[in-house]
């Protein structure tokens, strides 16, 4: 297991961008942060994070951001905090993939490389050793001119013209996927 130092600065540091108006959050998040001591992983800390934002059911207007509910766009903005280096890429590879006789798109399937991003850039942190995963398979959508021939293809689309992502923790080989779309 990883263990990331953590230091008061580094918290403040990770909430200054979205601070809370009401002050009473964010020292409830700091009060956990500061009990967890130095063992706190970053996936413990979005936890604890989460936990001090306001719910769904208050008065959103209220705070001077927008609320975060997405645990996926909190990873993207605390990045900088821990200042780790992200491990390197896989080589990126393409394959030309054919359904029956549909050859499909040269770019529905990549493994490696780096993820095209269609919203905001996120990678995953490892839930078991907290470390940074890098990509190991992209999907794009199947373009409509294909799925609408072959009907089974459409679990190949991924939202509105979304991709799929399946990640990889290249330290202890833990799986996590996601969506984006447009
Ligand atoms: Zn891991």
């Amino acid at each position: 297991m990883t263990k990331y130092e953590w230091t008061k600065k580094q918290v403040e540091m990770a909430t200054l961008e979205h601070p809370p108006k009401n002050r009473a959050y964010i020292d409830s998040f700091l009060s956990a942060v500061e009990k967890a001591g130095q063992s706190l992983t970053r996936t413990q800390f979005f936890e604890l994070y989460k936990a001090s934002v306001p719910g769904e059911d208050e008065d959103v207007d209220y705070f001077d951001y927008p609320v975060l509910d997405d645990h996926w766009v909190l990873v993207a903005d605390f990045k900088e905090a821990w200042d780790i280096p992200a491990p390197p890429a896989l080589p990126r590879i393409t394959t030309q993939a054919a359904a029956g006789e549909t050859s499909l798109p040269a770019d529905f399937c990549t493994l490696g490389g780096t993820p095209d991003w269609i919203q905001n850039e996120c990678f995953p942190i490892c839930h078991k050793c907290d470390g940074d995963m890098v990509l190991f398979l992209q999907l794009k959508s199947l373009p409509y001119e294909i799925t609408e021939k072959e009907k089974a293809l459409e679990a190949c689309t991924f939202g509105d013209d979304g991709h799929f992502y399946l990640f990889l923790c290249p330290t202890c080989g833990t799986h996590k996927t996601s969506l984006e779309c447009h």
